[in-house]
């Protein structure tokens, strides 16, 4: 079923000049490494390539090779617009606004197919990893430097290869993309280990605000505990991650306040509960075990609705 979406993508890509690329808002390792490594393995073959993610990239990816080349912002004509790691268009903010978009590569389940050529594997444990495995059927190649960041993408997604998506093959890929000579150590510490002092403090505020109804917990980060713990990013700085290693829960729930008015949903469950569908009909998306949503609301209100 691939093979003539893969032959697809090759000619797109050989005839592109100028392309665009662009992930979700609130990038993670996989959004960024993603983009990245779709990015600079088109620039190798001579196409002008912008990376744009709408809310730049956190510190803690900065380290990636071409992380200081991604723009908030989209510049000039393309003639090849690709989104990745995005299950629909909302996803990107408004960076697509008024672009048609040519090809959605994507491992979302709730993927709406949205773009001309829709590349959607659920079962893939990353969008990055999609982008590892074919990469040299659409006649790119990789480097060390685009190995580096499809492995980080690799790393977070499967929060350091423990969700059960993982199979013997992601761990093959993965040690493909180490033979560029990626330091996946470094990586993993980067990715998953390494939290800032504002980080942690917000956390403490989400921490303290947990709630307990039978085998589900959720809690909520206002904007102004992220002040006061002088937390620069708009997400949950991972705080979902680690509530949803707790004991004897089966579902978590976090709610993050946003500027202008919305609320950010994050959904966790364990195997054998699907959250995707939830979320889904909620207008966001996601996976069996990871889902999420933004919606518009005081957190009283969005709390009431979930
Ligand atoms: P998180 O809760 O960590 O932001 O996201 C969990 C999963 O749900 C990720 O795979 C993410 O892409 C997806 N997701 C989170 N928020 C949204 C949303 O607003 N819309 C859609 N379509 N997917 C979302
Ligand atoms: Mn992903």
């Amino acid at each position: 079923m691939h093979n003539e979406i893969n032959d697809q993508l090759r000619e797109k890509f050989q005839k592109a000049e100028r392309v665009l690329i662009t992930a979700h808002i609130r990038p993670d390792g996989d959004a960024i490494g993603s983009v990245l490594g779709l990015g600079l393995a088109l620039t190798d073959k001579g196409k002008q390539v912008s990376m744009v993610l709408k809310d730049g990239i956190p510190v803690s990816f900065r380290h990636l090779p071409g992380a200081d080349t991604i723009k908030r912002k989209v510049e000039g004509e393309y003639d090849l617009r690709v989104v990745l790691d995005c299950s629909d268009l909302l996803r990107t903010g408004d960076v697509m606004d008024g672009h048609i978009v040519d090809i959605n590569i994507d491992h979302h389940i709730t993927n709406l197919n949205f773009a001309n050529l829709n590349f959607v594997d659920p079962e893939a444990p990353a969008t990055s990893i999609i982008l590892a495995r074919h990469l040299t059927s659409w006649g790119l190649s990789i480097n060390a430097n685009i190995a580096k960041a499809l492995l980080t993408g690799i790393v977070s997604d499967t929060i350091g290869f423990r969700t059960p998506n993982v199979t013997p093959e992601t761990l093959r890929v993965a040690a493909n993309l180490m033979e560029y000579g990626s330091n996946l150590s470094d990586l993993y510490t980067r990715a998953l280990v390494r939290r800032s002092v504002e980080a942690v403090k917000y956390w403490g505020a989400g921490l303290t605000s947990i709630q307990r109804k039978g085998r589900l917990i959720f809690s909520t980060m206002t904007l102004e505990d992220r002040k006061a713990a002088g937390y620069p990013g708009n997400d949950d700085a991972d705080l979902i991650n680690i509530m949803s290693n707790l004991d004897g829960v089966d579902v978590t729930v976090l709610f993050v306040e946003q500027p202008g008015g919305k609320i950010k949903v994050s959904w966790r469950a364990q195997p054998g509960f699907d959250i995707s569908k939830l979320a889904l009909s909620m207008g966001g998306g996601g996976h069996p075990a990871a889902a999420g949503v933004e919606l518009i609301g005081t957190l009283a209100e969005v709390q009431e609705r979930v």
